[in-house]
């Protein structure tokens, strides 16, 4: 039997594309884009629908847990069943929590799918009703930044991809953006059609690299010099000082603080205004 489900990407990537998966006998047959979600508008990067059948379905898919049954690291373990693994973990869990309390416990978990019942939703209920310790999840991956971004614009979220197309200058650094950014493009083109200019900062000639107004080729390693070479001039704009002020609740004191804490030799800001 034949059919058509709805779906979400599973890969840890942020774009979280909206799938019409076909299943045939319990097995994929097909992935392509839905139009669900507006942002990636039915297109895929081409690694999903090309590689993920094999990857659910392939000979070296687990399917069962493991336990390991030799000295770590011997590489020995055997099959079992779902409810032995998880007589396992509660056993284990019951133990330390009746000698310890529940906060003996920590969750090493981060990210992995984005969307939103897959990404983080039933573990961190199951974690919090357990009465975990809570884990600073950010220095695991996305920590430096968060910091930066915090830093720059103070605690207010962040903007939706789809804002860059009111953008007057885009700079993509060190990203791939046709490959590893794909909805991104249409937004880069809708921008450059009102006037914007595009910079890409990569070492190697890709292909957004070939369509931008200036291509910056740096040795790999070296993009930090360019960054403290332009921080001065960005941040001189009155538009950008203005902004600062207007949401960063803590104002130019954050920023005298960001600029000493940021410094090359930590001991002071690098640069006046
Ligand atoms: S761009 Fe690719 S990896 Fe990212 S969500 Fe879409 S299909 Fe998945």
């Amino acid at each position: 039997m034949r059919a058509e489900h709805p779906s979400v990407c599973p890969l840890d990537c942020p774009d979280t594309c909206s799938l019409t998966v076909t299943v045939e006998d319990e097995r994929i047959v097909a992935i392509r884009g839905s139009r669900a979600n507006p942002y990636t508008a039915g297109v895929l990067c081409a690694k999903v629908p090309e590689a993920y059948p094999g990857f659910v379905h392939g000979e070296g898919r687990l399917t069962t847990p493991l336990r390991r049954v030799g000295a770590k690291g011997e590489g020995r373990f055997e099959r079992i069943s779902w409810p032995q693994a998880l007589d396992i973990v509660h056993e284990r869990f019951a133990a330390v929590i009746a000698a310890h309390g529940p906060q003996a416990i920590l969750p090493l978990n981060y990210a992995g799918p984005h969307g939103l019942l897959a990404g983080g939703s039933m573990d961190l209920r199951f974690f919090h009703r357990l009465g975990a310790s809570l884990l600073d999840r950010r220095p695991l991956c996305g920590g430096i930044r968060t910091e930066a971004w915090v830093g720059t614009f103070g605690p207010v979220p962040g903007i939706r991809p789809e804002q860059a197309e009111h953008s007057k200058l885009i700079v993509a650094w060190g990203s791939n953006v046709t490959w590893s950014n794909l909805h991104f493009v249409p937004v880069i083109n809708r921008a450059r059609r009102a006037g914007a200019k595009l910079v890409i900062v990569d070492p190697r000639r890709t292909k957004i690299a070939e369509q931008a107004d200036l291509h910056v080729a740096l040795h790999p390693g070296t993009d930090v010099v360019l960054a403290w070479a332009t921080w001065p001039a960005s941040r001189s704009t009155w538009r950008w000082r203005a902004a600062t002020r207007r949401r960063t609740p803590r104002g130019s004191a954050a920023w005298t603080r960001a600029r000493y804490d940021s410094s090359p030799s930590g001991t002071g800001p690098c640069h006046r205004r």
